[in-house]
């Protein structure tokens, strides 16, 4: 028989498994009863469907033996089994889930403690067997094939005999050595010990034989036999009440089932009664998945029927703007025939959704009020999320989104939401402002930002590209109007103020056509600003249009991009711009190269690109010669 050889990336894995250290070992267990588990679980989906089954999930089980004498421990369900194909797709090449994931961390930090946190499959039989055989038989098929391994080079597939549909996994342990004893896992009490710790709450009873005593009859003796036992309580932990819970039992589910190394930052554990009753285990990760911000992110919770899991991501239980939140949702109110495509539209299945998204909702706000440090974190991770559910469908989920929401204040140098912003408005403050770039650091030093925070008031300051989107989605939050300070009028003068400023701009008029006749297509207009405190221009855009968004829309698709039309504003009160006006009637030559160095500059601080810097420092130089 030809020796098949493990897939590069699998044998990597196994070198892994095989090499771990000594005290993660136990988990090899968990991970071969929840295979069985899912393969029952396959086949009682089959069953509920196809009379010919002939099987109910009362006939299911998942039954240990021990052979102390030949050193092996076995584990057998009788579930969908597998065929020679799968046996060389799922068992020759490392499976997509939890393996994977569990390679990627450990590839990131090099840590080995955190082999017992992920679910990490079949190949972690080899920690603790020398060689593992596979008998299995699929389910509706004929034949029953056996895989043999020993870890290191490859496997071997023939056929065998097997009357049943199922599987059995037999490890044959490894020889004791000094330090490592793993004839443990051939003993009652420690099996006994790792089920009750990792797998109590399978669905199916895992079962043994167990020693026993008993009177014997008519004498005093003691005589001891073997009785078949059910080891796991069979409760699934989301079927438990809340109080009977550990957080480290709450943790441990949730790591082995949804593949995280990282603790939840919260654990919603809800039972609702009434129209539709339903239990929900859900929890709210502190770290976003590697490709949750891509297409191939699954979203959606795992929903049972009475104990029967019926799909794995169900979508339609989970708004796209929570779609980072995982879990399981248990109901016995959902009809069971139905097909899957048909469950999509199901009515309960949507008041279960509108009760679930309350619960994520409030969850969060509480989080945000009284645990604001974790709340950063969770932030951090899906805050983006949350932005694009308040921007998508033209701002439809914005009542779910927007008290979310956390923007960096200029004036308390932190992440505040906008109810703080709008609770700490100075007296007299009408508008929520706001600027956008890339960073914060340069933003809070913009003009229209420095003369709102002299007047007391607080600036957010935006970095994100779908930041800008908020604003004009919200247009107000509790009544009151965003103002973009970097494009729009700040609303800080008294129509006095603004009369005086246009008889300003009436009075230089001629000075401003020059600046605008100097500078030709570069600017669309020139005008006078009062709002620019100690900085001589600023460069604004269009009323309506932002540069952070013709700089998003040029990543987005150049193709479609346009150039938004630039403003340049000019400070009447400062020395420079005094300076220029002097120029253009003792020295227009030189008044001109002034309105090119302030528009360049202007340019820069409204972080735009100079289109040809060399002209900018060949100017910069004339001008101190
Ligand atoms: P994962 O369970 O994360 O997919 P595993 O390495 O544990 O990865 O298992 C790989 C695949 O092998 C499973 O997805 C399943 O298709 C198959 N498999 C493993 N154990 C069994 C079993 N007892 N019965 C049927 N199929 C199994």
């Amino acid at each position: 028989m030809e020796k098949q050889q493990f897939k590069a990336e699998s044998q990597r894995l196994l070198d892994l498994m095989i090499n771990s250290i000594y005290t993660h070992r136990e988990i090899f267990l968990r991970e071969i009863i929840s295979n069985a588990s899912d393969a029952m679980d396959k086949l009682a989906y089959i069953a509920l469907t196809d009379d010919q089954v002939g099987l109910s999930r009362e006939d299911l089980a998942i039954t240990i033996t021990r052979d102390e004498a030949n050193r092996t421990l076995t584990v057998s369900d009788n579930g969908i089994g597998m065929n020679k194909a799968e046996m060389e797709e799922n068992l020759g090449t490392i499976a997509k889930s939890g393996s994977l994931s569990f390679k990627q961390a450990m590839e990131k930090n090099e840590d080995i403690d955190i082999i017992g946190q992920f679910g990490v499959g079949f190949y972690s039989a080899f920690m603790v067997a020398s060689s593992v055989t596979v008998i299995s038989k699929k389910y509706g098929e004929d034949t029953a094939w056996k895989w043999v391994s020993d870890g290191a080079d490859g496997y071997t597939i023939e056929e065998t005999e097997k009357s049943a549909p199922g599987t059995d996994i037999i490890m044959t342990l490894k020889a004791d050595t000094e330090d490592d004893k793993y004839s443990e896992f051939l003993q009652e009490y420690r099996i006994r010990e790792l089920v009750r710790k990792y797998s109590d709450y399978i669905r199916y009873p895992i079962r043994m034989e167990i020693s026993k005593s008993r009177k014997k009859e008519d004498s005093d003796e003691y005589e001891s036999y073997m009785e078949e036992d059910t080891l796991n309580s069979m409760v699934p932990i989301w079927q438990r009440s809340k109080k009977d819970v550990t957080d480290e039992e709450y943790d441990s589910f949730y790591r082995e089932k949804f593949f995280d190394y990282q603790k939840p930052l919260r654990v919603i554990h809800s039972s609702a009664e009434g129209t539709v009753s339903f239990k929900a285990l859900l929890y709210i990760p502190g770290k976003a998945p590697m490709d949750f911000y891509s297409r191939d992110f699954k979203r959606g919770l795992q929903l049972y029927s009475s104990g029967v899991m019926i799909m794995d991501n169900c979508e339609d239980l989970l708004p796209e703007y929570f779609g980072f939140v995982r879990g399981i949702v248990d109901s016995q109110d959902l009809s069971l025939n139905i097909s899957r495509e048909m469950l999509q539209h199901d009515r309960q299945l949507t008041v279960i959704a509108r009760n679930i998204e309350k619960k994520i909702k409030s969850e969060l706000k509480s989080m945000l009020e009284n645990d604001r440090e974790n709340y950063e974190k969770f932030y951090a991770a899906f805050g983006r999320q949350l932005k694009y559910g308040t921007v998508s469908d033209y701002g439809a989920h914005k009542d779910a989104c927007q008290d979310l929401l956390l923007y960096y204040s200029n004036k308390e140098g932190k992440l505040i939401s906008l109810k703080e912003y709008v609770d700490a408005m100075a007296e007299g403050q009408e508008k929520i402002y706001y600027v956008s770039g890339e960073s914060k650091e340069r933003l809070a030093k913009l003009p229209q930002v420095q003369t709102l925070s002299a007047k007391g008031y607080d600036v957010l300051l935006f970095t994100e590209d779908v930041d800008e989107f908020i604003p004009q989605t919200l247009m107000t939050y509790s009544e009151k109007q965003f103002c973009n300070a970097a494009s729009e009028d700040l609303g800080l003068r008294t129509e006095d103020e603004k009369k005086e400023l246009e008889n300003k701009a009436e009075e230089m008029k001629g000075f401003l056509t020059f600046v605008k006749e100097t500078l030709g297509e570069q600017v669309k207009e020139v005008r006078l600003s009062a709002d620019l405190g100690s900085h001589p221009v600023a460069m604004v855009p269009e009323a309506g249009m932002s540069f952070e968004m013709e700089k998003y829309m040029k990543r987005m698709n150049p193709e479609f991009a346009y150039p938004v039309g630039r403003i340049l504003e000019l400070n009447a009160e400062h020395e420079a711009v005094k300076a220029m006006v002097s120029a253009m009637t003792s020295d227009p030559l030189k008044a001109k190269d002034y309105a090119q160095l302030l528009m360049y500059q202007a340019q820069l601080m409204a972080e735009l690109p100079l289109e040809d810097p060399v002209a900018y420092t060949e100017l910069v130089c004339k001008l101190m010669k």
